[in-house]
């Protein structure tokens, strides 16, 4: 187990901003940790990266206690703080070797790491003359530089234009190859498009834990369809594999399918046998980003 997590609760004063949290990330999973702000998530990273101690319960990372085995805690990760904070002032490679000297890490691993973030053309600039984008990959290259088996990534991508963003999520995907990744985000297509798992918190609550296979395999298949005619719900609820017919408007219906096959062609079907022309025919979006606001509500 690469992070192992086990009734942690965390009070600041009054304020509860974790409460009795357990879940655990295996070795070479990527793992998106979503929740809305405020939910709890750079808390729990804090934990996890020894930051901070929490309130109550456990947690360890590569099997080393967060509260008793501190140094080899923050040998096993590579953290990237939320807002990721870098000396601005500093050269790229100044940076690095200035942090690579305090973890004892060999020199040849700047230039390493520098190449597998992508900074190879910026590495000679002053950190304040690079882009946000670019300044992540610095955030990413350091947390990297001790070559820890996790990284524990908190909101990485927040702030990036549409291009840095697939390029930092294209990074983090090639990295996570050889590493646990465990990243906080508030975009479920980021989970889509990088993770295996995910984790939910929601006001400091666990509300979901699972696999993206799985939570695809739940999802249901909307169908917004309009006739030329009107039609007898109880002549709708013949479809195969309906669990819901709305008329919603006119002869418009939106039909709700608990399969994963696509019901398309058994609506043109339905519709041809029953003599009726489709007008539209439309397949609603039930993403699994509709999953995560029905969970943080
Ligand atoms: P997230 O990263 O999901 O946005 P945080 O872990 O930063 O959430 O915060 C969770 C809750 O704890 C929030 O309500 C936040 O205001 C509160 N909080 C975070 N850090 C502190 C702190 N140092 N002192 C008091 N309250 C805090
Ligand atoms: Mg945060």
């Amino acid at each position: 187990m690469s992070i192992s997590v086990s009734n942690i609760s965390k009070l600041y004063g009054e304020q509860k901003a974790l409460n009795n949290i357990s879940f655990s990330v295996n070795k070479g999973e990527i793992v998106g940790f979503l929740g809305p702000n405020g939910a709890g998530k750079s808390t729990m990273m804090k934990i996890l990266t020894t930051y901070i101690q929490a309130t109550e319960g456990e947690a360890s990372v590569n099997e080393f206690d967060v509260n008793e085995q501190e140094k080899e805690v923050q040998k096993s990760v590579g953290y990237l703080p939320e807002h990721n904070p870098l000396y601005l002032d500093m050269y790229v490679k100044e940076y690095l070797h200035f942090n690579a000297s305090v973890y004892n890490t060999p020199k040849e691993r700047i230039e390493e790491v520098i190449n597998l973030t992508g900074l190879t053309p910026e590495s000679h600039k002053k950190i304040n003359q690079l882009s946000k984008g670019y300044r992540q990959r610095v955030g990413l290259a350091n947390a990297l530089l001790h070559n820890p088996d996790v990284l524990i990534l908190d909101e990485p991508t927040t702030g990036l234009d549409p291009n840095q963003l697939v390029e930092i999520r294209e990074l983090i995907k090639n990295v996570g190859k050889e590493k646990t990744v465990f990243l906080s985000t508030h975009i479920m297509q980021e989970v889509e498009a990088i993770c295996d798992r995910v984790i939910i918190i929601n006001k400091g609550e666990l509300v979901a834990d699972a696999s993206l296979v799985d939570l695809k395999k739940d999802q249901q298949q909307i169908i917004e369809v309009e006739f030329d005619y009107r039609v007898e719900d109880v002549l709708m609820k013949r479809l195969p594999n309906i669990i819901d017919a709305k008329n919603t408007y006119d002869m418009v219906w939106e039909l709700t399918f608990d399969t994963q096959e696509d019901m398309r062609a058994a609506i043109f079907d339905f519709a041809a046998k029953n003599e009726l022309k489709i007008l539209k025919l439309d397949t609603k979006n039930n993403s699994l980003e509709s999953l995560f606001r029905e969970l943080t509500k």
